[in-house]
């Protein structure tokens, strides 16, 4: 079982990786920006959506940890350490456990037993925690939202962030009454869950540290890029594709690039919607960024949002106002 003093010792030095399973209006995703909102370090979440309806699967990820350096990966947790379903009927309609490690503990919001929730996903290497959350969501909510009580259910096995920090991040998130009751939801349910601890703890380094490291999948500029999204051109379908649209005259900001500052991760070339992040072929023979093409760079700053050292940088491309004739030269509004 794991120790407040263990995990503290853990998230130093690693990631802890969470997956949240839900169904669309079930507050998967509240409880995954709940647990960045509540923990002392740094976090992030993304959720990922199926069909987009009201009772959908969905899922959402979440990494933590006090080191800063860590935290870096924006796509989906593939070895969650901890693993929430909202939902049971969730159990027989996906692979709730994928890529969980030996010693992962999944919760459960179930009225069966923790056996049986073994025997129901196949695997008997995880430890087990169940909540009768829709009960409790019933009594106290008086609505089948299990997103908070699940969260009680995590603290009590977890120890990644205490009822304090949580019920702060209620208080932010909620108000007045509903805040209350909600922390009243989860101190119950911290009480209420039942472990199954089969005595082995998750293995914390594994999909825990993702180092700088150069992507070495030889990727391409525009120019390399004949067909593929925004620039597919079928010319028995239009004329063009959009490589011969000037898109760089759609944004009123210039994107500026610091080469000095860039550490060649990638990730704006990832997120460019107009392959307008540049990119050549070094001595080394690897590919590493080396400007963004004016010419296709609409301005839409995702490429600003997401460089983790702020490497690029925008500027206004209109300049204050001019009068055509100055006003000491006899100009008038
Ligand atoms: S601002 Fe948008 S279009 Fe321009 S380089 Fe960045 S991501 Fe691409
Ligand atoms: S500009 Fe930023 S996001 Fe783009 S490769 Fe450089 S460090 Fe990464």
């Amino acid at each position: 079982m794991l120790t407040p003093e263990h995990v503290k010792e853990v998230l130093k030095d690693n990631v802890i990786n969470l997956r949240f399973h839900a169904r669309g209006g079930q507050g998967g995703v509240t409880a995954s920006n709940l647990c960045v909102e509540a923990f002392y370090g740094y976090g992030i979440c993304q959720p990922k959506f199926g069909a987009e309806r009201m009772g959908s699967p969905t899922e959402s990820y979440v990494r933590l940890s006090a080191n800063e350096d860590l935290i870096r990966s924006n796509e989906q947790v593939y070895v969650p350490h901890f693993v929430a379903v909202l939902d049971p009927s969730l159990l027989g309609e996906i692979d709730v456990t994928a890529g969980m490690p030996k010693g992962g503990w999944l919760i459960v919001n179930t009225s069966l037993d923790q056996i049986s929730i073994q025997q129901t996903v196949g695997r008997s290497d995880l430890n087990i925690a169940t909540i009768d959350a829709t009960r409790i969501a019933l009594d106290v909510l008086g609505r089948n939202i299990t997103n908070t009580i699940i969260l009680g259910a995590l603290i009590r096995v977890s120890y990644i962030f205490t009822l304090d920090e949580l019920s702060d991040a209620i208080m932010m998130r909620f108000k007045g009454e509903i805040a209350g009751k909600n922390i009243e939801a989860i101190k119950q349910a911290i009480e209420e869950t039942c472990i199954y601890d089969i005595g082995i703890d998750p293995d914390f380094s594994i999909d825990s540290k993702v180092p700088w490291q150069q992507v070495e999948l030889g990727l391409p500029g525009y120019k390399e890029v004949d067909k593929a999204g925004v620039w597919y051109c079928d010319e028995s379908v239009i004329p063009v594709g959009s490589d011969q649209i000037n898109t760089g005259s759609w944004g009123e900001w210039d994107v500026i690039w610091d080469k000095e500052i860039c550490t060649d991760c990638a990730q704006c070339w990832y997120i460019c919607p107009d392959f307008a992040i540049l990119r050549e072929k070094g001595e080394d023979n690897l590919w590493h960024m080396s400007g963004i093409d004016s010419f296709h760079c609409k301005s839409c700053l995702n490429c600003l949002e997401i460089c983790p050292v702020n490497a690029i940088s925008k500027k206004l491309k209109q300049g204050p106002a001019a009068c055509a004739v100055p006003e000491e030269q006899g100009g008038h509004n």
